[in-house]
């Protein structure tokens, strides 16, 4: 029998930890700030955006959401950050991903002050966490499922893990989490190109999928026992719901979660993390730009 590990409940213990830690802060004079910039009118990122503000406002931490124009340019999107990096109120710079296609998101990500990137995706963050220098900014996804590890007791110290996915959003922080000092996995990285996925899956004691292929993930491909975090959020269509739709992730969770002694399930798994590690970053950019200024 598996385990399901409860991805909101460790969410709200995060949050319960950064609400001591926003207390902590304006105590000592800091007042945290997170900017949400938002450009054109992607559904999918306006709730995404709309639970970021909400949740700052939850734990007292200032926020600033700007809702730019589809039609807004490189330059004006640039423009935008650029007062923001100059901004003392904000400590934490993200602009919701995908942006419309004509913005190169790479150097939007490239003009935001490093030390306010906590979505840790500009390339001086990228080299930290490979770096293990833990002044950078990880990922939020992956540093959540790195915490649900944790939470469900797992030992990841000379374990399989299979990575599936390189994305640099969470697929190749995800191995650099796993295999650095501390966590000390040893890490297997799949991805489009691998052969044979489900035999490299076999062989995994920790199978973290990041796809984005509905219930890719089958039975069996999963060694007994197994750990599986699925990160994977998927919409198919579900006419006997409301919506049309219900949301799935990566795990064909009905036939993999008997095999596994611990998995995540889609919804109210990593989704929940992934906001609640958001607000540690922006803690952590508050407390280092706090400390620079003081
Ligand atoms: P991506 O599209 O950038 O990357 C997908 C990766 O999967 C690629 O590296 C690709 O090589 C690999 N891949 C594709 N087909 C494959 C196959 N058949 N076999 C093996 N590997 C294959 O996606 P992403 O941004 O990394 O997101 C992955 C999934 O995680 C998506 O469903 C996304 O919605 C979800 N996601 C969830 C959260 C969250 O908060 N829970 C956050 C980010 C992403």
């Amino acid at each position: 029998m598996s385990s399901v590990i409860d991805g909101k409940s460790v969410a709200a213990t995060v949050l319960e930890e950064c609400r001591a830690e926003v207390l902590e802060l304006k105590a000592r004079g800091i007042n945290p700030g997170l900017a949400v910039v938002l450009v054109g009118e992607d559904p999918a990122s306006q709730v995404y955006v709309g639970s970021k503000v909400r949740t700052c406002g939850d734990l007292g931490i200032h926020s600033q959401k700007i809702v730019l124009p589809a039609s807004t340019s490189q330059e004006e999107l640039v423009a935008v950050v650029r007062e923001l990096n100059a901004d003392p109120s904000i400590h934490g710079i993200l602009v919701q991903s995908p942006p419309p296609k004509h913005i190169d998101e790479e150097a939007v990500v490239r003009a935001i002050d490093p030390r306010k990137d906590v979505d840790g995706f500009h390339p001086e963050n990228v080299a930290k966490l490979a770096l293990e220098d833990k002044t950078g900014f990880v990922p939020c996804t992956p540093a959540g499922c790195m915490r649900l590890l944790a939470a469900a007791g797992v030992k990841t110290a000379g374990a399989e893990a299979v990575v599936i996915g390189r994305s640099m959003i969470v697929g190749k922080p995800m191995a650099l989490l796993l295999m650095a000092k501390g966590s000390d996995a040893t890490v297997t990285v799949a991805h489009s190109r691998s052969h044979d996925l489900p035999a490299i899956c076999r062989r995994a004691d920790i199978i973290i999928a990041a796809v984005g292929r509905p219930e890719m993930v089958k039975g069996d491909w999963i060694k007994d026992g197994a750990v599986v975090i699925d990160v994977g959020i998927n919409r198919i269509e579900d006419p006997s719901k409301k919506s049309g739709y219900r949301l799935v992730g990566d795990v064909a969770y009905d036939e993999v979660a008997p095999k596994c002694s611990a998995i995540t399930p889609v919804p109210g798994g990593v989704g929940p993390m992934t906001i609640a590690l958001l607000m540690k970053n922006t803690l952590q950019a508050a407390r280092q730009l706090g400390s620079a200024t003081s």
